[in-house]
C-alpha cells in the first residue's frame, strides 16, 4: 500500500507530493493540523507550560470572566431570550467557557437559556472540555460538532472564538516581475520545499487593490476558509440574531508579508520541517473577516486591540477586587496576568478583538458606540 498505517505524516506527504505534484500551502496546513490520525490538532493537548503555546484564558481567569460578562450583556441586549445557542469554536481545555460560566452564575435566567455547542476536532481536548463544564455547570450538556455548520439555527446565537481563526488554512501568493504566483509545497531531493507555480494565480483577483499593486518579491496571504466562516457567522447572526466575539493575533488593516509560522515547545521551527508535530498558524486578517460578515448583513464592531477591549471591560478594577482577597504571591500572579494580557509589548496590541452582531441589538460592551471616534 502507498499509505502504510505506520508511516509518519512527513512520509505520507512525501508520497502524495511524489505522485500528485505540488500542493497549496492551505492543503499542507490542513494535513499537518487536521489529519485525523497524525494531524497536530487531532489528539494532543497543545496548551500550557508542558505544551507548545499558551493562550489568554490559560494566563488568567479574568479573561474568561470578563468575556462571560460580555456574553450575559449581549443576551440581555437580545431581550433575554428563553433559549440561546452558546457556541465556542476551538475551546481548547474549556478554560474560557468554564470561567465565563462561573462568572455568570448569578445572571437570572441566563444559564437556563443556554444550549451549549463546542466545535472541536480534538478528542483529548473534548474530554478536558467536558470535565471543565461539568465542574461549573453540570446541568449543561455540551453538544460537540466537527464544524460550525452543524450547530442548530433555531434560536439566537452567541459565539466565541479565541485563537481559532489563526489555525485556519491560508494560501500564499508571491509577486514576480510579471504577475502573482501561488506558493506551493513540493518534494525536491526528498525534502519538502516551497516552490512557485509556473503560471499566474487567479486568487490575485481577491487581493485588495492596495495590496495587488505591490512590487516584485511581495508576499500576500489569504484564508478562504476564514472568509467563508466569517460570512456564515454573519449570515446566521442576521437570521437568528445574536453576537460573535473573535479574538486572535493579527492585523487590523490589509498587510503584505509572510506570517505563517510553526511553533513547537514555545519556540519557532521551520514551517515544513515537522508536519503534525508543530503548531502552524498565521496572522488573522481582520479586515477580510469583517468584510465577509458585513457582506452578509451583519454589523462589525472594532477590531479593538485586546488591551483596549479588556481595559474597557474593567480588567484593572476586576484585578483590584480579586487582590483584596489575595495574599502577596497571589496578588503578584494577578498583576502579571493582567500585564501579559493588556501590555502593548505582550499580548495587548498584537491581539485584536472583533465583534459581529445583527443590526438590531446595538453596540456591545468594550467597543465605541457606532458613529463615535
Ligand atoms: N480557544 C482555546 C484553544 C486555542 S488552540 C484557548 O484559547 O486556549 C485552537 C483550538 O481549536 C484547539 O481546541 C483545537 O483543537 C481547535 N481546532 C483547531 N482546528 C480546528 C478545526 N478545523 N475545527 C475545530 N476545531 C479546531
Amino acid at each position: 500500500m502507498a499509505d502504510p498505517a505506520g508511516a509518519s505524516l512527513r512520509q505520507r506527504l512525501a508520497t502524495r507530493l511524489a505522485l500528485g505534484g505540488p500542493m497549496t500551502v492551505a492543503d499542507y496546513m490542513s494535513e499537518a493540523l487536521g489529519h485525523p490520525r497524525h494531524g497536530y490538532y487531532s489528539q494532543r493537548d497543545p496548551l500550557g507550560a508542558g505544551g507548545d503555546f499558551i493562550t489568554a484564558p490559560e494566563i488568567s481567569q479574568m479573561f474568561g470572566e470578563l468575556i462571560g460578562a460580555w456574553l450575559a450583556e449581549r443576551w440581555q441586549a437580545l431581550g433575554a431570550p428563553g433559549k440561546v445557542h452558546l457556541v465556542e469554536l476551538g475551546p481548547g481545555r474549556g478554560t474560557l467557557m468554564e470561567d465565563a460560566l462561573r462568572a455568570t452564575r448569578g445572571v437570572a435566567g441566563f444559564h437556563q437559556a443556554i444550549a451549549l455547542h463546542l466545535v472541536e476536532i480534538n478528542r483529548t481536548l473534548r474530554e478536558m472540555q467536558q470535565a471543565a463544564i461539568a465542574r461549573i455547570a453540570p446541568q449543561l450538556t455540551p453538544h460537540w460538532h466537527e464544524a460550525f455548520a452543524a450547530v442548530p439555527d433555531d434560536a439566537p446565537l452567541l459565539l466565541l472564538a479565541n485563537e481559532f481563526f489563526d489555525a485556519l488554512p491560508i494560501r500564499q501568493l508571491q509577486r514576480t516581475e510579471r504577475d502573482w504566483r501561488e506558493r506551493l509545497v513540493a518534494l525536491q531531493e526528498e525534502r519538502l520545499r516551497f516552490v512557485l507555480a509556473p503560471g499566474p494565480s487567479p486568487l490575485a483577483a481577491l487581493l485588495l487593490p492596495s495590496l495587488a499593486a505591490a512590487g516584485p518579491g511581495a508576499i500576500a496571504e489569504l484564508s478562504l476558509p476564514a472568509r467563508a466562516l466569517a460570512r456564515d457567522i454573519g449570515e446566521r447572526l442576521v437570521r437568528q440574531r445574536g453576537a460573535a466575539l473573535i479574538v486572535d493575533y493579527g492585523y487590523d488593516r490589509p498587510r503584505l508579508g509572510e506570517s505563517l509560522q510553526a511553533v513547537r515547545d514555545h519556540k519557532k521551527v521551520a514551517v515544513l520541517d515537522q508536519p503534525g508535530e508543530a503548531d502552524l498558524s498565521a496572522h488573522v486578517d481582520f479586515t477580510s473577516l469583517a468584510q465577509s460578515a458585513t457582506s452578509a448583513g451583519a454589523i462589525a464592531h472594532g477590531p479593538a486591540t485586546q488591551g483596549d477591549f479588556l481595559r474597557a471591560l474593567g480588567i484593572e478594577l476586576r484585578c483590584a477586587a480579586l487582590k483584596q482577597r489575595a495574599d502577596a504571591t497571589q496578588a503578584a500572579v494577578l498583576d502579571s496576568g493582567v500585564a501579559r494580557l493588556i501590555e502593548p509589548k505582550q499580548m495587548g496590541t498584537l491581539f485584536k478583538v472583533l465583534a459581529l452582531t445583527d443590526a438590531t441589538s446595538g453596540t456591545p460592551a468594550g467597543f465605541p458606540p457606532a458613529g463615535a471616534g
